[in-house]
């Protein structure tokens, strides 16, 4: 009999998955695995909203999988070793996983391949998540990656996604191998408390509402804080739940200004990976310095702390990292402010905030997280590395009825804008009434005047 074995990793799914399908098409039986890695948790990621939306989706994928005559092998420990106790307990000729672009990924692939060669036995692998281009795919004469992403997305554009693969419809799992138990999310504790669910089948629905009713107005809402009128597929393309090949097709289908402008966010996924597999090491490092003497941690503390908590003081800066908190997961416009509000107008160190991103958000993602936070401390790809977003003047723009901000900051009920985004400027009993609320940390002309001269243009 021959059997092969898919490493599933971060492509829960069953739809659009180049690597099950060369299993199948290869072998008569195969074994769908997956191996919790304790390497991922000492790297920092097994963070407890992660793990329940990673737990929903591996108990969707068994689910989905024995719907079709197998089920999912879950499997702990160190990933090439696991991978080789399961080739050799079902026997198996091959196994088929997915390139991805991450130091880790990285050195998972080259020792699994040795170890899987040593037992005369091949290792193949797939671009399935590595993005709709996958890294290196397009490159600017006589460099490895782009550093910008405007001519990159001109590259991008015009390169053709692989066809969408279906589901399918039978998987012969060998009986002889044997599984641990799935894990639930009713086993963790510390979830946000408006946690999204995870699995292939609650994205697969999502992604459908999405283009029926929501991508039409994303071009012009994409940006309203209290709007949330963004896809919230950012998890299900963390984990896999939903292919990115398939997401430009379908949004490709539906076209229009608003489908353009969500194909061209994806883009930006593309884009932030092809940096990453090109500079691993800017998962830490600045991928260009600008010789920046951070505040020190002590120094800086009760800011951070401030900022941590949503009580800087800015209400719409403190709406955003309350819905991170309430949510793990935040709107791309308050990730910005919020970003931006603590690199250049605290000058405190980008790693600091993308850390708590990471502990926090569903959709924490070494190449998404670290490579944004780059881009808002000035420190990566943006082209105009000093610019500075105020968060009173974001707040007038993209919340400019306070509803974002009413939402996440009880305080300050009954203020309307503009008093409820600049609540330091009421006085006597009015300021009384909402002294619940706290004063803002810092001077926004004082911030900005701090890292003008930090970065050498005062
Ligand atoms: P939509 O607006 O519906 O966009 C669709 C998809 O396009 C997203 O799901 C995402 O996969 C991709 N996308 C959109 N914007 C970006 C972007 N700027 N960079 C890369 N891909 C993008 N995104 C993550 O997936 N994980 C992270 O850990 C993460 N950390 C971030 C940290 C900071 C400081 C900033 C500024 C942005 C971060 N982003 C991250 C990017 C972006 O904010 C989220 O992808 C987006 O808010 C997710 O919501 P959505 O799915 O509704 O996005």
């Amino acid at each position: 009999m021959n059997v092969s074995v898919v490493l599933f990793t971060a492509d829960l799914r069953l739809y659009d998955h180049p690597a099950l399908r060369a299993a199948l098409d290869g072998s008569e039986q195969v074994v769908p695995l997956f191996v919790r890695d304790p390497a991922v948790d000492a790297l920092g990621f097994a963070a407890p909203n992660r793990l329940a939306f990673l737990a929903d989706c591996l108990e969707d994928l068994d689910r989905g999988l024995r719907a079709r005559g197998g089920r999912l092998v879950v499997r702990s420990g160190d990933v090439v070793d696991e991978v080789c106790r399961v080739v050799a307990e079902a026997d198996a000729d091959e196994v088929h996983m997915a390139a991805d672009v991450s130091a880790y990924a990285h050195r998972r692939e080259a020792l699994l391949r040795r170890a899987l060669e040593e037992r005369g036995r091949r290792l193949h692998v797939h671009d399935t998540v590595t993005g709709v281009v996958p890294p290196g795919a397009v490159t600017p004469a006589a460099r490895d990656h782009f550093a910008v992403f405007t001519p990159y997305f001109g590259h991008w554009s015009r390169q053709h996604p692989r066809d969408v693969l279906g589901a399918p419809r039978v998987v012969r799992v060998p009986e002889a191998v044997g599984s641990q138990g799935l894990g639930s999310r009713r086993e963790l504790t510390g979830l946000s408390p408006g946690l999204a669910r995870g699995g292939e089948r609650e994205g697969r629905e999502r992604l459908t509402a999405w283009l029926r009713d929501g991508v039409a107005g994303y071009e012009d809402r994409h940006d309203d804080l209290a709007g949330d009128a963004t896809s919230r597929l950012s998890p299900h393309l963390h984990f896999g739940t939903l292919s990115p090949v398939e997401l430009v097709h379908r949004a490709r289908r539906a076209g229009g200004p608003g489908a353009d402008a969500f194909v061209r966010q994806l883009a930006w996924r593309d884009f932030h990976r092809q940096v990453l597999a090109a500079r691993p090491d800017a998962s830490g490092t600045d991928y260009r310095t600008r010789h920046d003497h951070w505040r020190s941690p002590r120094e800086a503390r009760s800011d951070i702390e401030a900022w941590k908590q949503g009580r800087t003081g800015y209400p719409v800066v403190d709406a955003a990292m309350r819905q991170l908190l309430h949510e793990g997961w935040m709107h791309n416009r308050g990730r910005l402010l919020v970003a931006s509000f603590l690199t250049k107008t605290l000058y405190v160190d980008w790693r600091v905030g993308a850390r708590h991103f990471l502990d926090l958000l569903v959709d924490g993602d070494v190449a998404n997280n670290q490579l944004n936070w780059q881009w808002t401390a000035g420190t990566g790809t943006d082209t105009r590395p000093n610019r500075v977003l105020n968060p009173l003047a974001q707040a007038r723009r993209f919340d400019p009825d306070g509803a974002y901000v009413h939402r996440w900051v009880p305080e300050l009920a009954g203020l309307d804008a503009p008093a409820v985004h600049e609540p330091w400027r009421l006085r006597g009993a009015r300021r009384a009434a909402y002294d619940a609320y706290p004063d803002p940390v810092v001077d926004l002309s004082e911030g900005l005047a701090r890292f003008k001269r930090a970065r050498g243009r005062a």
